[in-house]
């Protein structure tokens, strides 16, 4: 997708703020570009996984329709992994085709780094993130 890098920064700033655990959050778009972020709450509170509440994404999906937007991506933090999406990844991503699946991943001693990915029928293809 396209994306601003004033909302790529306030993904990565949520990501950092929320370590060690995950983060998570889902990004309006249009027509391929980025028109908001919207950051979430981890229910799990966890550094290895999250969970989102549903009846909240779908009020979020809902009012970025009534705008003319779609749901263009969720995102989540890895902070102890590379930024791939995981087996849990890939099952949760299954209930929301062609929705992009952005990681930010989170060490010490790195720069945060944001990949995105489309998930089809368990199998993963990196989308490219152009920063606008
Ligand atoms: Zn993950």
């Amino acid at each position: 997708m396209r994306i601003t890098r004033d909302l790529l920064d306030a993904i990565v700033e949520h990501a950092v703020r929320d370590a060690p655990n995950e983060c998570c959050g889902v990004i309006a778009a249009r027509d391929g570009a980025a028109t908001a972020v919207h950051a979430a709450e981890n229910l799990a509170a966890s550094p290895f996984r999250f969970e989102i509440d549903g009846l909240s994404l779908m009020g979020l999906i809902d009012r970025f329709e009534e705008a003319g937007d779609d749901l263009g991506a969720i995102y989540h933090s890895h902070t102890r992994s590379e930024p791939f999406p995981s087996q849990t990844d890939v099952n949760f991503a299954a209930l929301w085709p062609g929705v992009e699946w952005l990681i930010v991943g989170i060490s010490k001693n790195a720069e945060p780094v944001v990949r995105s990915y489309l998930i089809d029928d368990g199998v993963i293809a990196e989308a490219p993130i152009e920063v606008t």
